[in-house]
């Protein structure tokens, strides 16, 4: 595959606030440079700005306007008009990351990002900006990286300025208060604590800690008490006079980028601009750049065996390169990319995948910092891989060879622009936030006019270059990293801040000697010309009568399909989803099992055929469920038809080869072990649903139900699987109904034809149902994490059946009390950084559920939460009617927001198909009737369901208890709680005893089951 951007997505998506310190992220736009400082500012007449850009050049499908600024202070600002937007949102990108900490204050960039947020002069209320975006529907992260830090939020359209005045104020006026500061290292603290034992923190810093440990590129860059107390507190180093230096210094308007989008017109936006960003102050600081590499000669001698936390084995390859951005209208790293990370015959992966060596391979450029890059090439290991490290290598010189043999070949540099220029016309509008964060970011590289389509438009081409790379890519020029279980034994070495044992190996100068000599392989050749490159891009005409939902065509034994053609995006573009149902899928977890590995053997057969059509930009997905299997093609409609007809013919014809059987079962098995290591958190969530949820078949049921996963039973199984088959689809796009319908007779015509598949009765299509929790009840599940040694807990009180009114109050409850809730136990009390409170939904019922993962016992932290839910009632109390009515018009805007994408769009309404609620107008529906909910109404509901003495509460506690955390007693002594705790802290209320679930399956069956939600649309009198 090809990779240009980031390799390691470090994400996490349920804190509210995130910050990710990691030189991944941010990789993007420095494939791409241009320095602005060369640009000779034309002084306009205005005072406040130095110069303005009307033409930027932007997709054709777009319909915003935009217009560049540069502000006499020399900030970068991309204005972005858009009538029709729901939300506003902005982003400043300050073009300094982590790779500034000064040597002795690692993790100083990433504290100041923290710290920031925390109170301005104008605004000193430490949660002010915080509350403010949450009562009007909006959302804010920001992150810090090796050369950023960056701030972004969206809000409801109507409130852009109110939270640009509090944003604004950031690098204006911050207080960096001295109570918030020794609190805010915690955060900090429980940050680095959560990544610690994931592998992609892990070996990212393992790459910092064996290169010249005297470059930028070595640093850490997350920061731990360590490092921003203990250590400095022993030096005399006082953190906060050095983070108000290091701000003083660093947080300057001329290496700043700003961009803001909202319904104001450009002309107002740029009021608003120059009001409020005028005054940032320009200290004329001058952006470092890193010429050196930070692998020196002897880093590169050396192999890196390292032991990982999760039974995972890879190969890492990685070339030093110059930074390529000043080429971004050529872009020569993606054409190496292209090529190396090819996935279609006669490919570097193609033939390590025939060896048995390797499963995926990812090639491209990875981000180095400014002044130097890197080329990577990563693959899997199979269990033979590991004992082939050499031998993959040399195959990789040998493709390598290949290139420099054939040399530049302009028909792929073509083949590559033009995608990339196709992509770019039909782009989907992204969504605000993300945009504004990305196009800040961006305003440091191109030329502002430039800045939306640098990097897609390839105007040039650099054979030269491309040359000059090829000759980089030699053994003399590279370091070689794998990671595997089996160096436990071997690894003599423990890196400083995670602990990641590992060992270096020299590599002989025969070997490398060896791979700079190689021969040509026969096997290896150039890809075929791309024949999924789309030749129709044309809108198919939309009919007067076209219905504004999704509309039944066809309900029998065999089918159910519904069909809406697009007329609101108009790209050329759709999405086929099909949901196959089979009465065998989920009968015993054997089952499970082996409809797994079909479908993975599935796509793994097909993926050398539809790689060409993924870089063509139509993807197909197909993944197992518990009721059978689901198939999405969504992409270019030009050519779906044949992908479908390629996938159904050989779905239908499948054979599997044993090597691939062996190597798939071997990862399958290993991803079920892996999810051991998964963060507390996850865990929490996870078992909460399994207790829930009338049948789940666990993890460890399937991991135990291995052994009876053969080639022979998979095979035997596959024929029966599809004997028996109901299917539900939903074909959206630039589709017309005869399409739809065609494609629908295809694949009954397919399945009937060549594996004889019958269809079901109506009754035999059962849906799984919830458990009902007994009112006035407490439930406690305890598991020991085996691995980490933080704790969680999930503290989930069950609401029941589905419906408008417990839908809307659900909601309404949720939007007022989680903002509150993070405030009080990550920001207050410190618990830790994953703090997160929302509405969960499954099989027809819901629930409120509060996560929190912590050094802390799950015990306590259940205390802390009840506190929390106690206290509520005084909030509610305490609430005015404005502010009430603000939370209402947040979750209104929130819930209004009309998607940006085509995808997006369908991802609702199949939303609805899945669930078999169909109510595809669930949004609007809902908030009409938000509007007649009364305060009153959410104060009964809170006392009904979440009250510690409510008549319908609910709970169900899981437990996740820490490695290190051996003794946890479910039952909580509220006086001792309430004694031992700090007297500023909320009391906990008395407690009714919990009874803790020794037995998953005994537990089930005393319960009762809700029952399935009635279809929104009365499915027998739909007219077809
Ligand atoms: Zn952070």
């Amino acid at each position: 595959m090809l990779r240009r951007k980031v390799l390691v997505i470090i994400t996490d998506t349920i804190c509210t606030r995130l910050s990710h310190p990691s030189s991944t992220l941010g990789v993007q736009c420095r494939l791409f440079s241009s320095s602005l400082n060369k640009m000779v500012a034309t002084h306009e007449n205005s005072k406040v700005i130095s110069r303005t850009y009307k033409n930027v050049q932007k997709s054709e499908n777009d319909d915003r306007k935009y217009k560049g600024l540069i502000l006499s202070n020399g900030l970068k600002i991309l204005l972005i008009s858009d009538p029709n937007t729901d939300k506003a949102a902005a982003a400043l990108d300050v073009n300094v990351g982590y790779a500034s900490d000064p040597s002795d204050l690692p993790g100083l960039a990433h504290f100041c990002e923290h710290m920031l947020f925390l109170g301005t002069k104008k605004y000193p209320n430490e949660d002010e900006y915080h509350k403010y975006i949450n009562q009007h529907g909006g959302s804010c992260n920001a992150y810090t990286s090796t050369d950023h830090t960056n701030y972004y939020f969206d809000v409801g359209h109507e409130h852009l300025k109110g939270a640009l005045d509090r944003f604004s104020q950031f690098f204006i006026d911050p207080l960096f208060d001295v109570c918030c500061s020794d609190r805010e290292v915690n955060a900090v603290h429980s940050e680095h604590e959560k990544n610690i034992m994931s592998d992609a923190w892990r070996l990212q810093m393992l790459d910092k800690t064996t290169c010249d440990q005297s470059h930028v590129f070595s640093k850490f860059g997350t920061g731990n008490k360590e490092t921003l107390d203990s250590l400095p507190k022993q030096k005399g180093l006082n953190v906060r006079d050095e983070l108000l230096k290091f701000h003083e210094k660093f947080y300057s308007s001329n290496i700043m980028g700003l961009s803001m989008i909202g319904r104001e017109s450009l002309d107002e936006l740029t009021e608003i601009a120059m009001d409020l960003f005028s005054s940032v102050v320009n200290k004329d600081v001058k952006v470092p750049v890193y010429q050196e590499s930070p692998y020196r000669k002897e880093d590169m001698e050396k192999r890196c065996n390292s032991v990982p936390v999760k039974d995972i084995r890879n190969l890492i390859v990685t070339f030093p390169i110059p930074d390529l951005q000043e080429y971004y209208d050529s872009n020569p790293g993606s054409y190496l990319g292209h090529l190396i990370g090819h996935e279609g015959p006669g490919s570097l992966l193609s033939e390590l995948k025939n060896q048995g060596w390797v499963n995926s391979l990812v090639a491209g450029q990875k981000g180095g910092s400014r002044g130097f890059d890197f080329f990577l090439i990563q693959v899997d290991l199979t269990e033979t891989g590991i004992y082939h490290v050499e031998d993959i290598i040399q195959i990789m010189f040998q493709y390598i060879k290949l290139l420099k043999s054939v040399g530049h070949q302009d028909w792929i540099h073509h083949e590559i622009r033009d995608i990339s220029a196709i992509s770019f016309r039909f782009k989907d509008k992204e969504k605000p936030s993300s945009y504004v964060s990305k196009v800040s970011q961006a305003l440091h590289y191109f030329p502002l006019d430039k800045v939306l389509s640098a990097g897609n438009i390839l105007t040039g081409s650099r054979p030269d270059v491309v040359q000059d790379i090829l000759e980089r890519l030699n053994a003399d020029n590279m370091k070689v990293d794998v990671v595997a279980k089996a160096f436990d034994g071997s690894a003599d070495l423990s890196e400083k801040w995670y602990g990641t044992k590992y060992a270096l190996v020299p590599i002989t100068n025969e070997t490398k000697e060896k791979w700079n000599n190689v021969e040509l392989n026969d096997k290896l050749r150039l890809p075929e010309p791309n024949e999924f490159i789309p030749s129709s891009l044309s809108q198919k005409l939309v009919p007067e009568s076209n219905p504004e939902l999704p509309k039944l065509i066809k309900m029998d034994n065999f089918s159910k399909v519904w069909f809406k053609q697009d007329s609101t995006f108009n790209l050329p573009k759709a999405t086929i989803s099909v949901d196959f149902y089979s009465p065998y899928a989920y009968v015993d977890p054997h089952h499970y099992n082996m409809v797994h590995l079909f479908v993975d053997l599935f796509v793994d057969a097909l993926n050398e055929y539809s790689y060409a059509a993924e870089i063509a930009g139509l993807g197909f997905k197909l993944s197992n469920t518990v009721y059978g299997m689901c198939l999405t093609i969504d992409g270019y409609e030009d050519k779906q038809m044949v992908l479908l007809e390629k996938i159904l013919t050989r779905l239908t014809n499948f054979t599997i080869d044993p090597q691939r059987f062996t190597i798939l079962k071997e990862l399958y098995q290993r991803a079920l072990q892996n999810f051991h290591a998964d963060q507390p958190y996850n865990h929490s969530a996870y078992y909460c649903q399994v207790l829930r949820s009338e049948v789940v078949w666990t993890k460890t049921k399937l991991y135990e139900a291995l052994p009876e996963l053969t080639l022979e039973s998979v095979s035997e199984f596959i024929p029966t699987f599809l004997s028996y088959l109901h299917f539900e689809s939903l074909m959206h796009g630039n589709l017309t109904k005869k399409d739809a319908s065609n494609i629908t007779s295809f694949i009954e015509k397919t399945l009937k034809e060549n594996t004889l598949t019958l269809p079901l009765l109506p009754s035999q299509l059962v849906r799984y149902r919830d458990i009902e929790l007994p009112p006035k009840s407490a439930y406690v599940y305890k598991y020991h994490h085996e691995v980490r040694d933080n704790s969680a807990i999930q503290l989930y009180l069950q609401v029941g059946l589905q419906n408008t009114r417990d839908n809307c109050l659900l909601d309404l409850t949720s939007q007022m009390i989680s903002e509150p809730f993070f405030n009080i136990l990550r920001t207050k009390e410190q618990l830790g950084y994953v703090v997160h409170c929302s509405v969960t939904r499954s099989n027809s019922t819901q629930g409120i559920r509060f996560i929190v993962q912590s050094e802390k016992s799950p015990n306590y932290l259940e205390a802390r939460i009840e506190a929390f839910i106690n206290h509520v009632e005084t909030m509610f109390s305490e609430m005015d009617e404005s502010e009430f009515n603000r939370h209402k018009a947040a979750l209104k805007a929130r819930r209004l927001e009309k998607p940006k994408k085509l995808k997006a769009q369908t991802l609702k309404y199949w939303g609805e198909i899945l669930s078999q609620q169909y109510m595809f107008e669930r949004d609007q529906i809902e908030m009409s009737y938000l509007d007649n909910v009364e305060k009153e109404d959410v104060v009964t509901f809170y006392k009904d369901f979440l009250h510690i003495n409510g008549g319908k509460r609910a709970k169900l506690s899981t437990y996740i208890i820490g490695k290190s955390n051996v003794e946890c007693p479910v039952v909580i002594n509220v006086e001792e709680h309430n004694k031992a705790i700090d007297d500023c802290l909320l009391k906990c209320p008395q407690l009714p005893a919990s009874h803790i679930i020794e037995d998953v399956s005994r537990f089930k069956q005393k319960m009762s089951l809700y029952p399935r939600c009635e279809p929104y649309i009365d499915l027998a009198g739909a007219t077809l």
